[in-house]
């Protein structure tokens, strides 16, 4: 069995993508193609808001916003303590100082509280100007943009929705990639939209802002790619992957999302008896998970390394994301801490990312489930 059968869906999608690419290839326009534009009109239309502007990565998306909003030395954002590296990694490569956060035990999330109270102990330390934060849709699931907006309006700070993992979760009728001031996404492969190799994007309704990350985008460009007028990246997306993102957005709008949410209901049906082992995903009332991970939360008296290791033996993959906090990582181990992140280092021990995709069929999940029962119960 594969985590994420990325196989079976070219397989689907098999000669939409190969026209895809194979026009591509005649067009001699592989950077900057037309593909591109009509690719970021196509996802700005999607997920409902003025611009979008692809990139080389997601990791990149997270820095072009950043750029932006000029955050650098002195500056503190608040980065969940619960995610993937790149989420505090691209502070810290602006030389800001990240400020990890705890999560709620439930959604896997950045706490309100804990930003709250991060915010007030950076606020009296005197140190860093509290600037921004950054708020992960971990696992496919929004974070509580509601509670962040608030704290977010009363201290001033940029909202930066993470929303790697993100595309395709809403809240209501509103989709993620619209919640933060500035949003990004990663098509890496195994995300709920993935390309062919590495690509992202940043999304956002401010004018300004866009402008200024279409500039950092291309070396910083003024009036044209010669005219040099800030420092800036080289991060563009490339046509070929454009082009396959066109196909794989209409699966995705089509069919994929609904299919891989069917995937995790199924989980949560058969995985309810195991409630004394371990619980599963919480999506809150009235939002939309796109499902990126399915991630239980294994009991304290579940050996974790010995479950991994049992469903392997049975052709059963699964994954840990995400083994360490990012307060706990080596790379930040000079970062100070300004609030305990208790939960977040608890989910670091526990949680247990099962296969799910939207190409997995009712029989594969039982299996997992069957297996994933038996080890649990002898
Ligand atoms: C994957 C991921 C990123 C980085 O995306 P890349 O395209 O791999 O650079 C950032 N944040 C989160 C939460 C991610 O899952």
């Amino acid at each position: 069995m594969e985590f994420r059968d990325l196989k079976k869906q070219y397989r689907h999608l098999k000669p939409a993508i190969d026209l895809a690419m194979a026009n591509t290839a005649a067009s001699g326009a592989y950077i900057m193609g037309a593909p591109v534009k009509a690719l970021e009109q196509e996802l700005a239309g999607y997920v409902g808001v003025k611009h979008c502007l692809t990139c080389a990565n997601g990791t990149d998306a997270l820095t072009l916003a950043l750029k932006a909003w000029g955050i650098g030395p002195g500056d503190a954002v608040f980065v969940p303590d619960f995610t993937f590296f790149a989420s505090a990694e691209v502070v810290a490569l602006e030389g800001a100082t990240p400020v990890f956060v705890d999560v709620n035990e439930k959604t896997y999330n950045i706490d309100p509280d804990s930003l709250n109270q991060a915010i007030s102990a950076v606020r009296a330390e005197g140190r860093l100007r509290p600037k921004a934060v950054i708020a992960v849709d971990l696992f496919g699931l929004p974070a509580d943009f509601a509670s962040l907006r608030a704290i977010a309006t009363r201290e001033k700070l940029f909202v930066l929705e993470d929303g790697a993992q993100g595309f395709g979760g809403s809240i209501g009728a509103q989709r993620a990639c619209s919640f933060g001031d500035i949003a990004t996404t990663s098509f890496f492969p195994a995300k709920p939209l993935g390309c062919y190799g590495d690509g992202g994007a940043v999304f956002t309704d401010n004018d300004e802002w866009a402008q200024l990350m279409e500039s950092y985008r291309v070396h910083g460009k003024g009036e044209s790619k010669y005219d040099n007028v800030r420092i800036g990246m080289n991060s563009r997306l490339d046509t070929l992957q454009a082009a396959i993102l066109q196909v794989k957005l209409q699966a995705f709008e089509s069919h994929e999302l609904t299919d891989v949410n069917h995937a995790a209901e199924q989980y949560n049906r058969k995985l309810a008896g195991l409630s004394a082992w371990l619980s599963t995903p919480t999506i809150p009332q009235g939002f939309g998970s796109s499902r990126a991970q399915y991630t239980v939360l294994l009991d304290e008296r579940v050996d974790r390394n010995n479950l991994q290791a049992g469903l392997k033996k049975q052709d059963i993959p699964t994954m840990v994301y995400y083994p360490t906090p990012m307060s706990r990582q080596t790379a930040f181990r000079n970062v100070k801490a300004y609030v305990s992140t208790p939960a977040a280092c608890r989910l670091a021990q526990r949680v247990l990312s099962l296969p799910i995709h939207p190409y997995m069929t009712d029989a594969d999940i039982e299996l997992v489930c069957t297996k994933l029962s038996d080890i649990l119960k002898h």
